[in-house]
């Protein structure tokens, strides 16, 4: 169902192909599930991050496996009272450096950094899912900087970016389950 969402709006300013490559890295970690949850929480992130990379082509593979594998390794180094928000920051950090790329870029990092400031003000989950479902609509005010959706310039604006959007699902379906079942 969103597949299909993610793939038009990639249509519009990609390849056509970020909903499938979703789907094929949601598949691969769903596939691994046993063995995941064999694993401690970091290590398992880093697992999801890993898989990501092998198994979907494309832009976004490399960058959300990224965004896991920083995260799982920095959620092994902090110590017990270290903040989450900064574990995510390190994690974005690592997203951008990978794809050369800043807020404002027209990318899934126009979501996570809004997101991660808004966990680090320690806002409600409900109000971070609103934060992720608006700035991914923003981006459509924006001119794509990096990735396939750059080679359109200007053409690029008026379209929501398709890795916001996929961020902006994930971020609000992670807060929809903290909020119905309570901290992992
Ligand atoms: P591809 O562009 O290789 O077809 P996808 O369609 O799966 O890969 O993913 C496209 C998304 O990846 C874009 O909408 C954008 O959010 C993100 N993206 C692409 N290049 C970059 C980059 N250099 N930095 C950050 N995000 C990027
Ligand atoms: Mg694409």
């Amino acid at each position: 169902m969103h597949a299909d969402h993610l793939c038009a709006l990639d249509r519009a300013i990609g390849d056509g192909d970020h909903g499938t490559n979703m789907r094929r890295g949601c598949d691969a970690v769903y596939f691994e599930r046993e063995s995941l949850s064999g694993l401690p929480f970091d290590r398992a992130v880093e697992t999801i991050g890993l898989t990501l990379v092998m198994n979907v082509g494309g832009a976004s593979g490399p960058l959300y496996g990224t965004l896991l594998i920083e995260m799982g390794r920095q959620l092994g180094k902090a110590t017990h009272n270290e903040a989450f928000s900064l574990v995510l920051r390190r994690a974005i950090d690592a997203v951008a450096r990978r794809g050369r790329s800043q807020e404002g870029d027209k990318t899934l990092l126009d979501v996570l950094y809004p997101v991660q400031a808004a966990v680090a003000r320690q806002a409600g989950l409900i109000h971070i899912a609103d934060t992720a479902t608006q700035s991914a609509a923003l981006t459509a005010g924006m001119k794509a900087m990096r990735g396939r959706a750059s080679f359109l310039g200007e053409r690029s604006v008026g379209h929501v970016d398709p890795g916001a959007s996929s961020c902006a699902l994930l971020a609000t379906a992670i807060c929809h389950y903290l909020e119905e079942y309570g901290p992992l």
